[in-house]
């Protein structure tokens, strides 16, 4: 048993977006056309929010942050499917998504506080070059469905494979989600927050560390290490 969370370092973020080119690419995101994008439609599962702003007027600037699913422990995006389409794993604390059982009702997206879901409502004719770069280990989704970060649960699932193959527990270089495998700055670390010697349990202790809306009794897994010291 292990419960998978994740860490980012705001003070080592420098906004760059791989992370979320790298997500969309890994898990088969789709393209949004120039004409739907200048229409707001948005297809990430990553995204950059504005946390704050810094400087005085008129020279004032966004200071934005990395925003996913927080894989809340206590999640409430489950407790209103009807068709259970999405729920907690029990085994990694991973909120999973099933997209052939999804009925597209959004009651989830409703229900998260952290607008991290997307509804896939319109299939654009994808680029033949992208499609031939489809990542075969994650499903392509049909229109009318959600879809979500899992922290790339098909990652995890083939380290699982390899552990128990070997007879030994996964360790952190065995799961690396695409996030924090491309981030330049190494701001993403993800780890076992059930075993106190992993690196996220480490910086989680940080006396800078933060988690969104914590009084809602979410219970995130994402933490969030402020950028500047208090
Ligand atoms: Fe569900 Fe939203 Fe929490 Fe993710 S952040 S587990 S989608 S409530
Ligand atoms: Fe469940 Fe899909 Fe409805 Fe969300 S949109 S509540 S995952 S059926």
């Amino acid at each position: 048993m292990a419960l998978y969370g994740m860490v980012i370092d705001l003070n080592k973020c420098n906004h760059c977006e791989s992370c979320i080119t790298a997500c969309k690419v890994e898990n088969n995101l789709q393209i949004v056309s120039k004409e739907s994008a200048e229409m707001g439609r948005v297809m990430q599962w990553m995204r950059l929010a504005t946390a704050s702003y810094e400087g005085n007027y008129p020279d004032v600037r966004p200071v934005t942050m990395p925003a996913l699913c927080l894989q809340c422990d206590d999640p409430p995006c489950t407790k209103v499917c009807p068709v259970r389409a999405t729920y907690r794993r029990d085994e990694d604390g991973i909120v999973a998504q099933i997209y052939p059982q999804c009925i597209g009702c959004r009651y989830c997206m409703g229900n998260c506080p952290y607008n991290v879901k997307v509804f896939n409502w319109y299939k654009e004719a994808q680029p033949i070059e992208y499609e031939k770069c489809y990542n075969i280990d994650v499903a392509v989704r049909v229109k009318g469905v959600v879809e979500k970060c899992t922290f790339c649960i098909h990652r995890l699932q083939k380290a699982k494979e390899n552990a128990a193959a070997e007879h030994r527990k996964v360790t952190e270089e065995d799961y690396i989600p695409a996030c924090a495998q491309v981030c330049p700055a190494h701001a993403i670390s993800v780890g076992d927050l059930d075993d106190p010697n992993s690196n996220v349990s480490r910086l989680k202790s940080d006396y800078r560390k933060f988690t969104l809306q914590e009084e809602l009794g979410t219970q995130p897994k994402v933490f969030y290490l402020s950028a500047k010291s208090k």
